[in-house]
């Protein structure tokens, strides 16, 4: 009986990888092992030891699946985001570095801020809202979901990394829910934001995705309109919008923002040079009422 080493499975793992055109075959190959082994990759592998029948055929498995084009997210069951590590799996859209562009953009504008009110919508693993809510000084952090396997996540999460952000299972453009929830002076969301024509061509792995996370509608902004419309008045005065949007985007999503009566618009790149963020403000309009004023001037 021939016996493998937890080196000779990754050297194996990596060729298969390579011949079907994975381009970080390596990589991947020690965070698989690292799965069925039942270690952490980002761990200490100890080359020399040996397999034993099950942990080979476990890697058997998740090859497969890898090889299928499964997201290698989905396969061990996590992934970082922000230096933390959320649980993710089929159901939950997979947290991407470019949303971490939200971070920075949120603790530029609000880092100085204390007590702050924060409302994640279209939450999905919670790994904006649980993020924010280690981040900075919040006093309430809300996470919106509406679909019960990401809910599930999110909970996990929550429960994970002891965050006291709060689930809500809702809808986002449910204005009652929106209601339900105290003003924030911070609302922020990566809603689905992929067109009709580009959900028809997704990368194979993004087709593992939920497509409730990425559908957009037709043109890819109905949840812009719709997050807008519902939530622009449930920004205490001062508080900030701030949204994730896809590559090309954000005239069209900064024109929504500037209709609804927000301020200051303004966009921010992610670290690939993508316009990733935008944002405005809800200023409340001072001395409106003019007349009032000087009525009671006498
Ligand atoms: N960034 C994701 C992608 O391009 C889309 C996520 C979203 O629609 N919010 O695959």
């Amino acid at each position: 009986m021939v016996n493998y080493t937890y080196n000779d499975i990754i050297m194996s793992l990596t060729e298969k990888l390579t011949e079907q055109g994975f381009s970080n075959a390596t990589w991947e190959a020690r965070e698989l092992a690292g799965c069925a082994l039942g270690i952490n990759a980002r761990g200490r592998i100890d080359g020399k030891k040996e397999a034993t029948p099950e942990q080979i055929k476990s890697c058997a498995l998740l090859l497969a699946r890898r090889l299928s084009h499964e997201p290698l997210q989905y396969i061990i069951g996590e992934w970082d985001f922000y230096g933390r590590t959320f649980d993710v799996g089929p159901g939950v859209l997979i947290p991407r570095s470019d949303t971490e562009t939200l971070i920075d953009a949120a603790k530029k504008l609000c880092g100085d801020r204390k007590g702050l009110k924060v409302i994640d919508l279209c939450a999905g693993s919670g790994c904006i809202g649980i993020t924010l809510e280690k981040e900075l000084d919040t006093a309430e952090v809300y996470c919106v979901e509406k679909y019960d396997t990401a809910m599930d996540f999110l909970k996990r999460n929550i429960g994970q990394l002891e965050s006291g952000v709060k689930a809500v299972s809702a809808d986002v453009l449910d204005r009652a829910a929106a209601e339900g929830l105290p003003k924030a002076d911070l609302i922020v969301s990566n809603p689905p934001y992929i067109n009709a024509e580009d959900m028809g061509r997704l990368q194979k792995e993004v087709t593992f995705e939920p497509k409730e996370a990425l559908d957009g509608g037709e043109d890819g902004f109905d949840f812009y309109r719709g997050i807008v419309r519902v939530w622009a008045d449930r920004l205490e005065p001062d508080g900030i919008m701030l949204f994730e949007i896809g590559a090309g985007q954000e005239d069209e999503v900064m024109e929504i923002m500037i209709q609804a009566g927000l301020k200051d618009v303004r966009v921010r790149r992610d670290m690939a040079g993508i316009n990733r963020a935008v944002m405005g403000k809800r200023i409340e309009q001072g001395n409106v009422n003019l007349y009032e004023q000087l009525e009671k001037r006498g």
